[in-house]
C-alpha cells in the first residue's frame, strides 16, 4: 500500500477526482493529515464515508520510526529515526525561549567531506525524499506544540538535494503551517542552487557555513571550496535581494589553532564587509572522531569582540547537546 505522506497534493487531487470525488476533498484530507496531524482516515469526519473507506484500502500512514531518543540536561533531544529502507537519519529538538527549533537532515551522509564533521567522514548514502524530510518534522511535532523554527542543519547539504528540499518546504508552507520565514537553510555555499530556491521562497532564511576567511584554508578543510570559492559565494550573497530587516547568518565554527586567531577575526570582518549579516560563532564540538579542540572561552570572546568592534552583530552559540552526541552525524556514526 502506498504511503500517503509520499503523495504530492496535485497527484492526490487528480487521483481522487479519477475516483469520481470532487477535488476539494483533497484539500480537506491534506489539512487533516498535516495540520491536524491525524493518522487515520476514519477520523476525517468531513470526508464522505465511501472516500474514507477507499483511502483506508489504498493508503497507509508511515512516518519514520523513532529508534533512539536521548535528552540532555538542557532539554535538547536527539532523535534517531529509521526510514523504510532501514537507513537512519538524525533530527534534534532544541527548546528555546518561547519556541522550539527543529534541526533536521536533508541527506543520509553527505558528499561535501568537511574535515571536521562526523557526517562528512561517514560518506554519502543517498538523498532524502521530501516526505522523509517532512516526516522528521511531523515526528518532532508529536512532542511539542506548533511554535517551531526549522533549521536545515542536520546531516547533509540541503542544496545538494534541492528538489526534495524545495518540495518539503512547500508542504510545510502550504499544509503544516510553517512559513519559509521560520525556516533556515544552512549551506556550504552551493550558490547555483540557492537562487532558484529563493525565487520560489523569497522569505526563506539563509545561513552560510563559512568557517574560514582564507580560500586556501577553506579548501583544505572544506573541499567544496574548490568548486564554490569564498569570493564567488560572497559576490552572489551581496547581490541577493535581501529585505530591509533581514540578515544572512554567517556560521563560523571556531577550532583551536586553526581559524581562531585575531588575524582570522579581522580577515572575516573584512571579507563580509557590506553584506547584511549576523555572525554565529560556534566553538567546535569536541568528539572522539577528530583531534580538533574548542578554543578557550577567553579566545572565543576575543574573536567576538574584534567583530563587534567592526560593528557586526555577533552571537556565540555553544553547540547544544554535547552530552547526547547531538553534533552533526555523531549519533548515527556511533551506532554504526
Ligand atoms: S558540515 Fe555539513 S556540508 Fe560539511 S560534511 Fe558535514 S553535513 Fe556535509
Amino acid at each position: 500500500m502506498r504511503n500517503i505522506y509520499s503523495v504530492k497534493y496535485s497527484e492526490f487531487k487528480k487521483h481522487i477526482m479519477g475516483q469520481g470525488y470532487p477535488g476539494f476533498h483533497a484539500d480537506n484530507v491534506f489539512r487533516w493529515i498535516y495540520s491536524r496531524r491525524v493518522k487515520d482516515f476514519s477520523s476525517m469526519t468531513d470526508i464522505p464515508l465511501s472516500l474514507r473507506s477507499y483511502l483506508n484500502d489504498n493508503f497507509e500512514f508511515r512516518l519514520p520510526e523513532v529508534v533512539d531518543k536521548r535528552t540532555g540536561p538542557d532539554g535538547t533531544t536527539k532523535f534517531l529515526m529509521r526510514l523504510e529502507d532501514g537507513e537512519t537519519v538524525e533530527s534534534v529538538l532544541i527548546p528555546e525561549k518561547g519556541h522550539y527549533t527543529f534541526c533536521i537532515s536533508s541527506q543520509i551522509g553527505c558528499k561535501m567531506g568537511c574535515k571536521f564533521c562526523a557526517t562528512g567522514a561517514s560518506g554519502f548514502v543517498r538523498n532524502l525524499k521530501h516526505f522523509e524530510i517532512t516526516g522528521q518534522i511531523l515526528r518532532l511535532l508529536e512532542n511539542v506544540d506548533d511554535r517551531v523554527n526549522i533549521v536545515f542543519m542536520g546531516m547533509g547539504e540541503p542544496l545538494d538535494n534541492p528538489d526534495e528540499v524545495s518540495m518539503s518546504i512547500e508542504v510545510m508552507r502550504d499544509w503544516v503551517g510553517i512559513s519559509p520565514r521560520k525556516i533556515t537553510l544552512s549551506t556550504v555555499g552551493l550558490v547555483d542552487q540557492l537562487e532558484p530556491l529563493l525565487k520560489k521562497f523569497p522569505n526563506l532564511r539563509i545561513a552560510l557555513s563559512l568557517n574560514f576567511a582564507s580560500e586556501e584554508k577553506r579548501t583544505e578543510f572544506m573541499p567544496i571550496n574548490k568548486k564554490y570559492p569564498i569570493k564567488r559565494i560572497i559576490k552572489v550573497l551581496g547581490e541577493l535581494p535581501i529585505k530591509r530587516r533581514d540578515r544572512i547568518t554567517i556560521e563560523y565554527v571556531l577550532i583551536e589553532g586553526i581559524n581562531d586567531s585575531e588575524k582570522d577575526a579581522l580577515a572575516l570582518g573584512n571579507l563580509i564587509k557590506g553584506l547584511k549579516v549576523k555572525i554565529n560563532l560556534i566553538p567546535y564540538n569536541e568528539n572522539e572522531f577528530f583531534p580538533w579542540k574548542s578554543p578557550s572561552y577567553e579566545k572565543v570572546e576575543k574573536f567576538a569582540s574584534i567583530l563587534r568592534g567592526m560593528k557586526y552583530s555577533v552571537f556565540v552559540r555553544f553547540s547544544k547537546g554535547n552530552e547526547i552526541k547531538a553534533a552533526c552525524g555523531q549519533l548515527r556514526a556511533q551506532r554504526g
